[in-house]
C-alpha cells in the first residue's frame, strides 16, 4: 500500500518513493525511485512479481508532485552518503510502468540534478508516444523490456492492454533507439512453450540487434574481458576491465 496515498508520516512518504541502495548487477548501487502507484502497468506480464492484481491501463497520469518525489530521493541519498554507502545510479524502478507518469520529463531533470546518473527501467508499451520519447531521452541510462516480436507471443506473455498494438510499439522504440543518446539495455523473460519457439527467438534475437543495446561483453585488445557496467572513476556506465 502506497503511504503517499493515505497521508502518513512524511517518512513513510520518502520510504514509499525511494528505496535502497541495493545491489544491482547491471547498475552498480542502485537507489530505486517510485513515480507511480503500486502495480499501475500497461500489461499484465504472466510472470509478474506483483501477482495479479495490477491495474491495466494506457492512461499517462499525474500521480504526485515530481518535486516531492525528488525530495524524497536526496533525503535517501543523503542517508545513504551518511552511512558510507555509495550510489551509483538513480533507478525509476517503480512496481509499475514508470512511463505511466505523466510527469516523468520533469522528474528525471530533477533527479540528475542529485549529481548521480538515472536510469529508467521500462516496458516501452508507450514509446510510441512523442512525450514519452522525449522524457526518456533525459534518462543516463534505459532497458527496454523484449519479450516478444510476434503478435501471439507478446498477447501470451506480456498481456497487454487491449488498445495497445504491438507494430506501433515497435515502431516507437525503432524512434526511440535514433533518438537516445546514451546507454541502451534490453531484457528479455523466456516463459515456456509461450515465446520461446525457434522462429520467436530469432525474431526476439532480431529486434534486440536492432535496438543495438550496449554488449554485456565484449573481446579487449588487451586480453582482458570487458564487461557492460558502471565505472566509479568515470561515474558513467562504460567498460569495465575485469581481471583475467
Ligand atoms: S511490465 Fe513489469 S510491472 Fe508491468 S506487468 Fe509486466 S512485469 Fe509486471
Amino acid at each position: 500500500m502506497c503511504a503517499y496515498r493515505h497521508g502518513q508520516a512524511s517518512s513513510r512518504v520518502s520510504e514509499a518513493f525511494a528505496f535502497g541502495p541495493v545491489p544491482s548487477r547491471r547498475l552498480g548501487r542502485s537507489l530505486g525511485v517510485n513515480n507511480i502507484p503500486p502495480k499501475a502497468c500497461t500489461y499484465s506480464c504472466v510472470y509478474c512479481q506483483l501477482g495479479k492484481a495490477v491495474s491495466v491501463s494506457t492512461q499517462r497520469r499525474a500521480f504526485y508532485p515530481p518535486e516531492e518525489v525528488a525530495a524524497a530521493v536526496q533525503e535517501r541519498l543523503r542517508a545513504a552518503y551518511a552511512q558510507g554507502q555509495g550510489v551509483d545510479y538513480i533507478t525509476v524502478v517503480p512496481d509499475g510502468e514508470p512511463t505511466l507518469d505523466l510527469h516523468l520529463g520533469r522528474l528525471l531533470t530533477l533527479l540528475k540534478r542529485l549529481g548521480v546518473p538515472v536510469a529508467v527501467i521500462t516496458n516501452g508499451s508507450l514509446l510510441w508516444q512523442d512525450e514519452v520519447r522525449s522524457a526518456l531521452c533525459l534518462a543516463d541510462w534505459v532497458s527496454l523490456k523484449a519479450d516478444a516480436a510476434g503478435e501471439g507471443p507478446w498477447r501470451r506473455v506480456d498481456r497487454p492492454h487491449r488498445a495497445l498494438r504491438l507494430s506501433q510499439i515497435l515502431r516507437g522504440m525503432a524512434a526511440f533507439r535514433e533518438q537516445f543518446g546514451a546507454f541502451l539495455a534490453t531484457e528479455t523473460m523466456l516463459v515456456w512453450g509461450a515465446n520461446d519457439s525457434a522462429k520467436e527467438l530469432e525474431a526476439i534475437a532480431d529486434l534486440v540487434a536492432s535496438l543495438r543495446p550496449i554488449p554485456l561483453t565484449s573481446p579487449c585488445p588487451s586480453g582482458r574481458r570487458r564487461r557492460a557496467g558502471y565505472c566509479r572513476q568515470r561515474r558513467a556506465h562504460c567498460w569495465r576491465c575485469t581481471p583475467r
